[in-house]
């Protein structure tokens, strides 16, 4: 029996750099001890009082369906939060809660893409976006960035790639490179969006891990309010990956939409997840900022280590939990310096070909073990990568 070629051509095939990656998994379940710096998954758990809100909740009884679109209380505390952050008048309306940052980026292509149409996304990106798009019946089409840039995409790179598009997909903080966009990025982002008439998906979901610069919605920008979906998560900013829990932000008609898509696939999110993300975010910012602390602490860490030498520079770690480390000067190419590095001292890094072409040299450093095996992990890295470095 034949399966659809839209399950089967999710994913492109291939180990697409993540063979690194499968590799450490396998050494830990051997036993041998692996510095795991690979995912962006929090070194702490969800905070125990979010989980108290959790668990009032279920023993209150509220494990039953919930409302689809979420609860009041939720959307509510969602369009809050937004509203407050951005200057963006935001009501509950705008708001679709959705099992996870990853199924409102789904929800959002769905909402916007019809079979076939080429949909834009910037290279380095986040491993599931091209499959993201793909899933929805588009066709993905990259828009490469440089790191001599910042891998801040360029107005001309956009426009050039955004004849037939109809979505634009970005995502600041980064996930992988660390960028923040800055306002001028952003204004171009916008300026293309609407000379092109292209929708804008925009991933926000590391707003409150910025280390330099500034977080701007570009939903707040001019005339983007209207073709604009954001999408947002509980995942990094309160340690709440496991709950699935995240939104989209859009035109109250494409809201009315998306309900009709949460109906017919998750049906919704669990009414005591939904609390406990309610008591989460009326906690603001100080909670926030906890979560986000660790991340800030070894970013200053990163630099300090990687100082005095030149043979692993950082990119600019802007935001996110990750350090882009530019490897070229050893001559390898990120997989087999990812590789050679886990045979020679057992130090798990994701290759920058497994978040596209435009980040090969590179390899991501996950920011998300404690202080001092961290630090000590990339003085051996250090080490290592200067013993790589070609003998003239
Ligand atoms: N977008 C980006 C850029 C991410 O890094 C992640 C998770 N690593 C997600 C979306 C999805 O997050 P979640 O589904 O846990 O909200």
């Amino acid at each position: 029996m034949k399966l659809s070629t839209r399950i089967t051509s999710i994913t492109g095939g291939g180990s697409d750099g993540w063979d690194v990656f499968y590799r450490a998994r396998r050494m830990i379940a051997d036993g041998i001890p692996v510095t795991e710096l690979t995912i962006g998954e929090h070194d702490i758990r969800t905070h125990p009082d979010i989980l108290g809100a959790m668990q009032a909740s279920a023993r209150g009884g509220h494990t039953g369906y919930a409302t689809v679109p979420g609860t009041t209380a939720l959307r509510s505390a969602i369009a809050h939060r937004i509203a407050a952050r951005t200057g963006v008048p935001t009501a509950p309306a705008n708001i679709l809660v959705t099992p996870g940052g990853q199924a409102g980026l789904f929800a959002a292509h769905m909402a916007v893409c019809n079979q076939d149409d080429p949909a834009l996304f910037i290279d380095p990106y986040y491993v599931t976006y091209p499959g993201t798009i793909r899933a929805v019946g588009a066709v993905p089409r990259a828009i490469v960035t440089s790191p001599e840039t910042a891998f801040q995409p360029t107005a001309s790179a956009i426009a050039a790639a955004a004849r037939g598009a109809v979505s634009l997909l970005v995502n600041t903080p980064n996930n992988p490179t660390g960028a923040v966009y800055s306002p001028q990025t952003l204004n171009d982002i916008a300026r293309v969006c609407q000379d092109h008439d292209l929708w804008l998906i925009s991933d926000e979901v590391y707003d409150t891990q910025v280390w330099d610069g500034t977080h701007i919605s570009p939903r707040a920008l001019p005339g983007m309010a209207d073709r604009t979906l954001v999408v947002g998560s509980m995942s990094k900013s309160h340690a709440m990956t496991g709950s699935r829990i995240g939104w989209v932000c859009a035109p109250e008609h494409v809201i009315a939409h998306l309900l009709n898509l949460a109906t017919h696939t998750t049906y919704g999110v669990a009414g005591f997840i939904q609390d406990a993300a309610t008591y989460a975010l009326h906690q603001g910012a100080d909670l926030e900022n906890t979560v986000a602390a660790p991340f800030r602490r070894r970013r200053a860490l990163t630099l300090q280590a990687l100082a005095g030498q030149n043979i692993v520079r950082a990119l600019p770690i802007e935001g996110a939990m990750y350090a882009m480390l530019d490897i070229r000067a050893t001559g390898l190419s990120s997989a087999d310096f990812a590789n050679a590095l886990l045979d020679a001292e057992k130090i798990a890094v994701m290759p920058g070909e497994s978040f596209g072409n435009a980040a090969a040299g590179h390899i991501r450093v996950a920011m998300t073990i404690d202080d001092d095996r961290y630090v000590a992990a990339l003085h051996r890295l250090v080490g290592f990568a200067d013993r790589c470095k070609p003998k003239h």
